[in-house]
């Protein structure tokens, strides 16, 4: 933690008639002792002369015997002005001559006034205060139109702000408009991605730089999101009608301001209140200051954002880069949100179906496809869709599907080697395939992937070729399924009819399904246990038989496979274990 010894400042007001008291002398004025936790002390640095805002809320701590102040939990603070002449940080501040209501000297003014109620000049500067904020019409700023408010309840203006980014997160069944709540699993009966309900977000910004989250009704479909991107994404849209949640602050939602950070600095110079036009150009010209630490969680509803009528994109407007996943993966950056378009090849669900837990997505793209690839890049990567992040039904529906789809993928976070997609991202269709005169977007057929060898990644796609050195025979059996569902809930009727007990559906000839997993022995990994769990097709050939009557592996000598060769097969990467030496899981997959 950090103690810094301030003074509370009365901001110059240079643009002011100077009805007010003249500003006390600096000798009457208590010091201030203002603790900052380590993360706000790292993001101001305070040095001597530096002029530091502090927002709501905090905490003051007063110590018997001492003429001092403390000032508590202070993790909403921004450096209005540097005393060392570099680095001026910039954003979001809401000048200091504008802010002079909410100056602590003000603030304790208004404390003292509900001690004493004798302090009748506190209570005029109160009132003051109140006044400024009470102006008709709409507001350009988010803290003033929210600080105006106090602590909760319903922001009165409206408030002009870029929407820079439109999403949708999974919506329990309550609408508490909390994001840390839909984490948490209420019921016992998970929701099918048929009925899980999403609810629209849009993240906007004000033109003094400020960021807020403003969750909005659920999306009536999940599909709608498109229509609202479309609507909203980079226009000047005005808030108004909307209910202050939280705030909220880097240290727990990291992947939210990744986002932000990325969004910063600004295109254009931001504006600053309280300047002259002459200051202004003179501030444009500084450095943007370190981005914003905290922006505040808001709700409202489909009506609290409306696009203010025949604008342009607004300049504010930080659009998404699409990068190719080559650029991306040869990326050094440790984490960052990015954007590109790819074409899944398999995805694998973690638990449950698809739309609850986990999905696993193996893509490539043209850049990955290339014929030479240089370096330690691969042909695949692996995206790691979170529970948090709301997958539309168009998108489940091609993952169901068997043709393969170009998806866009919109603020992603590229960590550790692997695409996660969270609460921000948009994962969508592309509306065309590649036109046939572009070979741009097109990928080769079939698709490269890399051979197997010890720098394969989990989740990624690979081939695999080898001689068979043991066989799992505990994992050796074949059952019937039913032709329709997959399910093996059969039942035997009368008349050799099966019924099955999940679809309801009668079968003449359920299905027959095999498992088999065996161990590959491949030259360029001696040292290295390969299992892969094989596909039908493959154990029937191995088997040299057609198909296996009746359903029933007896009669198939399983140790008759040793020795033989297979492969090259398409492999998807399960589980990789290093120690005590490599060990490869794999599963067979057609592309
Ligand atoms: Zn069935």
């Amino acid at each position: 933690m950090r103690l810094v010894r301030c003074e509370p400042c009365t901001p110059p007001m240079p643009h002011t008639e100077g009805h007010r008291d003249e500003q006390a002398s600096s000798e009457d004025r208590a010091p201030l002792l203002v603790l900052f936790n380590k993360e706000t002390a790292a993001q101001l640095n305070p040095l001597p002369k530096d002029v530091i805002h502090i927002y709501p809320p905090w905490q003051s701590l007063s110590v018997e015997g001492s003429d001092c102040d403390i000032i508590l939990n202070t993790h909403f603070s921004q450096k209005v002005s540097s005393s060392s002449k570099s680095s001026v940080a910039s954003l979001p501040s809401p000048s200091a001559q504008k802010r002079m209501p909410y100056s602590l000297e003000k603030v304790f003014g208004l404390l003292e006034v509900c001690a004493t109620t004798e302090d009748h000049s506190s209570k005029q500067d109160v009132q003051h205060a109140i006044g400024h904020f009470s102006l008709p019409g709409h507001c350009q700023s988010l803290l003033d139109a929210i600080e105006a408010l106090g602590q909760a309840g319903c922001v009165g203006h409206s408030v002009e702000v870029v929407v820079q980014r439109v999403y949708s997160i999974p919506a329990p069944d309550f609408c508490s408009g909390s994001i840390l709540k839909h984490r948490i699993k209420t019921s016992a009966v998970a929701p099918t991605a048929e009925n899980t309900r999403t609810r629209l977000c849009v993240l906007v910004q004000d033109s003094y730089g400020m960021f807020s989250v403003v969750q909005l009704h659920l999306l009536a479909s999940t599909d709608d999101l498109q229509k609202y991107c479309q609507m909203w994404q980079g226009k000047t849209c005005l808030l108004r009608a909307i209910k202050v949640v939280q705030r909220i602050t880097r240290e727990r939602h990291t992947w939210l301001f990744g986002l932000i950070h990325s969004l910063w600095p600004p295109l254009v110079p931001l504006k600053h209140l309280g300047c002259t036009p002459s200051l202004q150009t003179m501030q444009s010209e500084k450095v943007a200051g370190p981005p914003p630490s905290f922006c505040y969680l808001l709700c409202g509803q489909e009506s609290s954002v409306e696009p203010i009528e025949d604008q342009p994109t607004s300049p504010l407007y930080f659009a998404p880069t699409v990068q190719t996943l080559k650029e991306l993966m040869q990326s050094e950056v440790k984490s960052f949100p990015c954007s590109f378009v790819a074409t899944v090849l398999h995805h694998k669900k973690q638990m449950g179906n698809i739309g609850q837990g986990e999905v696993w997505l193996a893509i490539t793209d043209p850049s990955l496809q290339e014929e030479r690839l240089e370096g330690p890049l691969r042909r695949t990567a692996a995206v790691c869709v979170n529970t948090s992040c709301a997958l539309t039904s168009s998108v489940l529906e091609s993952l169901h599907s068997p043709a393969t789809h170009r998806i866009s993928f919109r603020d992603v976070v590229k960590e550790h080697g692997i695409f996660l997609c969270t609460e921000q991202s948009v994962i969508s269709l592309c509306p065309t395939e590649p036109s046939a005169q572009s070979s741009l977007g097109m990928l080769p057929k079939p698709v490269r992937l890399d051979a197997l060898d010890s720098g394969v990644t989990p989740s990624s796609l690979c081939t695999v070729s080898g001689v068979i050195v043991g066989v799992d025979e505990n994992t050796a059996y074949s059952w019937p399924a039913c032709n329709h569902c997959g399910s093996d809930r059969l039942e035997m009727l009368p008349q050799q009819i099966f019924h099955c007990v999940s679809c309801k559906s009668f079968l003449d000839k359920p299905e027959t399904r095999i498992q088999l997993e065996v161990i590959l022995s491949q030259a360029s990994l001696m040292d290295c246990t390969i299992k892969i769990k094989l596909q039908k097709k493959t154990v029937l050939s191995l088997l040299n038989t057609a198909s296996l009557e009746g359903g029933e592996f007896s009669g198939y000598d399983v140790e008759s496979v040793l020795g033989k060769e297979l492969g090259p097969l398409n492999a998807y990467v399960r589980l990789i274990t290093r120690k005590p030496s490599l060990w490869i899981g794999l599963e067979e997959i057609s592309l």
